[in-house]
């Protein structure tokens, strides 16, 4: 049986399927409303990072602590619970007075001063696998945080990196598959980052609850183009609200249902 991993009131790995949406970086309030006030019936909990790990440090690097207080603002107006990524040890008191899931990127997979660190708290962990992480190196990852005594651990497929540039990368719906079998964990599913290009983003998530995912994290804007990190694989609201529908019938036609 899957492990229940409670985020705010929703609950990962209880047979429905939980969707978490929102935008790449959270840019403004504004940003944050639009994207709330679209997508309150429609995901079960928001994303948005204000510490981003950006590959150039010339990038938007987020909006850092200016961004917890949009956070406030948000759950308290909307009630849906927050995703966002954690990046190092210094930044956890803060965030997990606002965050109801911390959120590890790829790149932070084996970072293991912030797993450890992860690991004396209870608040939900995202935990995602690096581009170039087998599963047995993911699996250690995610035990560095359980055996630190916080069992509320989510894997998080987010693609791999893969020979062909065609696509940003390799989406392993083979690992969901093994991962389900290996271990109790909820297992999540992101194909915005995996595929890279918005067009791509439903049918990777129909297959991926055909798969088994436990749950879906997607990236959206309310515009994609002008998105400041990620706009190529950014989905409009309507196109993130309709695609909450369409994965419905494959949630049903594996014995799930949207929690
Ligand atoms: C993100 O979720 O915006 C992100 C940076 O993801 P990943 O760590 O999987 O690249
Ligand atoms: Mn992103």
């Amino acid at each position: 049986m899957t492990r229940h991993v409670q985020i705010g009131n929703v609950t990962v790995g209880g047979g429905g399927i939980c969707v978490v949406g929102g935008p790449c970086s959270v840019e403004s309030l504004t940003q944050m409303e639009q994207v709330a006030g679209a997508l309150t019936s429609s995901v079960h909990a928001l994303r948005g990072g204000i510490f981003k790990p950006r590959t150039k440090p010339g990038s938007f690097q987020g909006l850092g602590w200016e961004g917890v207080t949009i956070f406030e603002q948000i759950k308290s107006r909307f009630g849906l619970p927050i995703v966002t990524e954690v990046m190092c040890d210094s930044q956890i008191e803060r965030l997990i007075g606002v965050a109801d899931c911390l959120q590890v990127g790829s790149r932070n997979m084996a970072n293991f001063s912030l797993l450890k660190q992860l690991g004396k708290l209870q608040t939900p962990i995202l935990l995602k696998r690096h581009f170039a992480a087998t599963i047995e190196e993911f699996l250690g990852a995610a035990e560095y945080i359980t055996a630190g005594g916080n069992p509320n651990v989510i894997l998080c497929e987010r693609g791999i990196r893969g020979f062909d540039s065609q696509t940003r990368f390799v989406l392993d719906l083979g690992a969901v598959a093994v991962l389900k079998q290996m271990t109790d964990l909820p297992v999540m599913v992101d194909p915005s980052h995996a595929i890279g290009m918005r067009e791509y983003v439903l049918p990777l998530s129909l297959a991926a609850v055909a798969c088994g995912a436990d749950g879906l994290i997607i990236e959206c804007h309310p515009d994609p183009q002008k998105s400041v990190s990620d706009a190529r694989q950014a989905l409009s609201l309507p196109d993130m609200a309709s695609l909450v529908e369409a994965v419905k019938p494959v949630a049903e036609a594996v014995g799930r249902s949207l929690t």
